[in-house]
């Protein structure tokens, strides 16, 4: 998102704020953007991911709108513990992570399952 009240004519890299955590950008750590604006930084895609992707939390938020796609999805989708009203849906979160972990820009990587975890589909058994 955009900082309320921003120079849309002179926009400053600390006028663009991840939605997910509110902090302003600075040039140093990756930020990629979904749908109108809409922003998260690498930090809140790693978190997101990880639960969503690899833990496979399974939350779902009847009538939230994925703030990355706009879409009102049936994935799981994550909320932003800082802001409440920010969700980010499963395919987004794969979508932006597959996008960032290619990016030569920013050395940032998927999160990885840990080593003998079943990431395949279906139901978990101890
Ligand atoms: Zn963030
Ligand atoms: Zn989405």
């Amino acid at each position: 998102m955009q900082r309320e009240g921003a120079d849309k004519q002179n926009m400053q890299v600390s006028d663009f704020l991840c939605d997910f955590c509110g902090r302003a950008w600075n040039g140093t750590f990756p930020l990629i953007e979904g749908h109108e604006g809409s922003l998260i930084c690498g930090n809140c895609l790693t978190v997101a991911y990880t639960h969503i992707v690899i833990q496979r939390d399974e939350a779902r938020y009847a009538g939230a709108t994925c703030t990355m796609c706009l879409e009102e999805r049936e994935d799981p989708m994550w909320q932003s513990p800082v802001r409440e009203e920010a969700f980010a849906c499963r395919r987004c979160l794969r979508q932006g992570g597959t996008r960032l972990h290619k990016d030569p820009d920013w050395q940032w990587s998927k999160p990885e399952a840990p080593e003998g975890a079943d990431t395949s589909d279906g139901d978990e058994e101890d």
